[in-house]
C-alpha cells in the first residue's frame, strides 16, 4: 500500500553541465521502472535545470533545505514559495548535515516542516543518531527526539500524514558502512510505532526510508524489509547507472 520512494540527495556536488548531464540520464534511462516514485533533489541554482529538463516525466524534484521564513530580509535564503514556484514537490529537511554544520535544532527543523507543508511541499524529515550515540545504546531516544519534534506538534499528526520519514544513521552517511537490513529494520518498525500510538492509520501510510550508504548491491534487501519504504540516497545517486539500478530495486 506504501509506494516506495528513491530519492537522490545531491548534495553540494555538480555544475551546470554536470547536472544537466545526470538528469538526462535518469530521465532516459528511467523507461521500466514502473513501482517506485523517484525524486532528485540537487542543489538549489540547479533546481531550474530539473524544471527545465524534469516537467512532463514522472521524475519529481525538491530541495535539500528551506528557509523557516516566509519571505523578507533573510540574506541567502530560499522560501518554499520559491520552491513551489520551481516546481519542487520535496524538500528535505533537518539533514544531519545541516544539524551538524548549520547548527539546525529540532525547534527550527520542525518549522521548516511547517513552512514546507503549508506551501504544499512534502516534507523528508531526516533523523538518525551518531555512532557515539548508537554504542552508548541512545538510538532509540535520539530517533524518538528527532521525531517527537514534529509528532508532538499541535498540527504534527496532519504534516506526518503529508510528509516522509528519512532514517538516516550519521555512522552510515558517507562512510560505506551501510546499516544492516536488520539494524534499520529495528530503527524503522520503532519509529513506525511511535506514530501508530498516536494514530494506527497514518503510521501505516507513513513513508519511511533509509538512507546511508545505500548501493545498488544493498537497496534490494534493505527494500525488502517490511518497514523500509524506500530509500534517500547521497553518492549513489550522483552516477546515473548506480541510481536507476536502485529505483529498479524498489
Ligand atoms: P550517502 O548515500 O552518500 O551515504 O548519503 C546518504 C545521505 O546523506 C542522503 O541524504
Amino acid at each position: 500500500m506504501r509506494q516506495p520512494l528513491i530519492a537522490g540527495n545531491w548534495k553540494m556536488n555538480g555544475s551546470k553541465v554536470v547536472t544537466a548531464e545526470l538528469l538526462n540520464g535518469i530521465k532516459v534511462g528511467i523507461g521500466d521502472v514502473r513501482t517506485s516514485e523517484v525524486a532528485v533533489c540537487p542543489p538549489f541554482p540547479y533546481l531550474y535545470l530539473a524544471e527545465e529538463m524534469l516537467s512532463g516525466t514522472a521524475i519529481r524534484y525538491g530541495a535539500q533545505d528551506c528557509s523557516r521564513e516566509e519571505d523578507g530580509a533573510f540574506t541567502g535564503q530560499v522560501s518554499a514559495t520559491m520552491l513551489r514556484d520551481f516546481g519542487c514537490t520535496y524538500a528535505i529537511i533537518g539533514h544531519s548535515e545541516r544539524r551538524l554544520f548549520n547548527a539546525e535544532t529540532d525547534a527550527v527543523i520542525a518549522r521548516k516542516c511547517q513552512m514546507v507543508a503549508a506551501h504544499g511541499l512534502t516534507p523528508i524529515l531526516c533523523v538518525g543518531e551518531t555512532l557515539e550515540e548508537r554504542e552508548q545504546g541512545r538510538t532509540e531516544e535520539v530517533v524518538a527526539r528527532h521525531l517527537g519534534a514534529v509528532l508532538d506538534l499541535p498540527d504534527g499528526l496532519n504534516l506526518l500524514a503529508k510528509g516522509v520519514v528519512a532514517y538516516e544513521p550519521v555512522w552510515a552517511i558517507g562512510t560505506g558502512v551501510t546499516a544492516t537490513p536488520e539494524q534499520a529494520q529495528e530503527v524503522h518498525a520503532f519509529l513506525r510505532q511511535r506514530v501508530a500510538e498516536k494514530d494506527t492509520e497514518v503510521a501505516a501510510k507513513l513513508r519511511i526510508l533509509y538512507g546511508g550508504s545505500m548501493k545498488p548491491g544493498n537497496a534490494l534487501e534493505l527494500m525488502a524489509q517490511a518497514d523500509i519504504d524506500g530509500g534517500l540516497i547521497g553518492g549513489a545517486a550522483l552516477k546515473a547507472a548506480d541510481f536507476l539500478a536502485i529505483c529498479k530495486a524498489g
